[in-house]
């Protein structure tokens, strides 16, 4: 492949050579990527429902040298299992997005929404396009906008009924037997990542029967609740939780292991040695909305 910086991709793409060193890369990529994290970790695919309670984790094989060092889902595994043998309150479950690396293309907004079968309206992690500069020099940058799990969360203290509180790992959750759908909450998140379920199903409009995974129960909150029935989460405020069901499973979000351009990271923050620690150290790291005291766990590197 050439090395002139004003040769374009597909310039280098000319050559049978080139074209075919590309396609071994691609191949290897996918599976460094997408096969080998589930293969080799031993992760449900993230269609399947979890287990009720994983009786034990097994260990996090070993990654063949051809993958050692590629891959950041293996090692953030491993950290996630490490932090599991803690007692909860000793976790602090941070995620991180390097939006050097996000190409917006929403791969993890459509996994949330695959994983937590939510309802039309209803999305946990948005990808904001922001545009920044003027023309000539419009840039674009994409931003992915789960809950920020904030340390101080605003949407707490407002709720009347406490449906909603912080979990001693640092999550904060909905309790959707309890929640009346007052909306304080809703109102209250400076970052606008409640939502409030209000009941639709895809094909409303057209008079369409429900879609086959409307009728499967979610796996949030492990209450294997189906709309469909007409009760809970429906009529409830509703967010992203971190995937509470998969990281007690020994997994990681949904939204961490199908971005393809390994742009999301998630971990133990108290634990030192962990993958989530070592970014958060980086002096390109910052918040959303930090002047508000909120003090969210999800940090961006920029
Ligand atoms: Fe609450 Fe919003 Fe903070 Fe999430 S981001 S904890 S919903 S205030």
């Amino acid at each position: 492949m050439t090395t002139d910086p004003t040769t374009s991709v597909l310039d280098t793409l000319n050559t049978d050579e080139s074209r075919r060193d590309f396609l071994v890369k691609f191949a290897s990529g996918v599976f460094a990527g997408l096969v080998a994290p589930a293969v080799l970790g031993g992760v449900t695919n993230i269609h399947a429902a979890p287990p009720p309670q994983a009786p034990g984790l097994a260990p996090v094989p070993e990654v063949p040298p051809a993958f050692a060092g590629e891959d950041p889902i293996i090692r953030m595994m491993q950290d996630l299992r490490r932090a599991l043998q803690k007692p909860m309150e000793q976790r602090r479950w941070s995620m991180i997005v390097d939006l050097r690396k996000c190409v917006g293309c929403q791969g993890c907004t459509i996994a949330c929404i695959t994983e937590n079968k939510l309802p039309p309206g209803v999305v946990y992690r948005p990808v904001i396009t922001e545009t920044r500069g003027a023309f000539p020099h419009p840039t674009r940058r994409f931003v992915p906008r789960p809950c920020m799990q904030c340390d101080n969360p605003p949407c707490v203290p407002v709720c009347p009924v406490n449906a909603t509180y912080k979990r001693p790992d640092g999550i904060i959750a909905i309790d959707y037997d309890v929640c009346i759908g007052c909306r304080y909450c809703i109102t209250a998140c400076p970052y606008s990542a409640r939502v409030f379920d209000r009941g639709f199903f895809y094909n409303d409009l057209d008079g369409g029967a429900r879609e086959p995974f409307e009728l499967l129960p979610s796996p949030e909150y492990r209450e294997n609740l189906v709309r469909a029935q007409g009760g809970s989460p429906i009529g409830n405020a509703r967010k992203c939780h971190f995937c509470i069901h998969r990281i007690e499973n020994g997994e990681l979000p949904a939204c961490i292991v199908s971005c393809m351009g390994r742009a999301g990271f998630f971990g133990d923050a108290n634990d030192s040695s962990s993958l989530v620690s070592e970014l958060i150290g980086q002096p390109n790291v910052m918040r959303l909305k930090e002047e508000m005291g909120t003090e969210p766990k999800v940090y961006y590197l920029v």
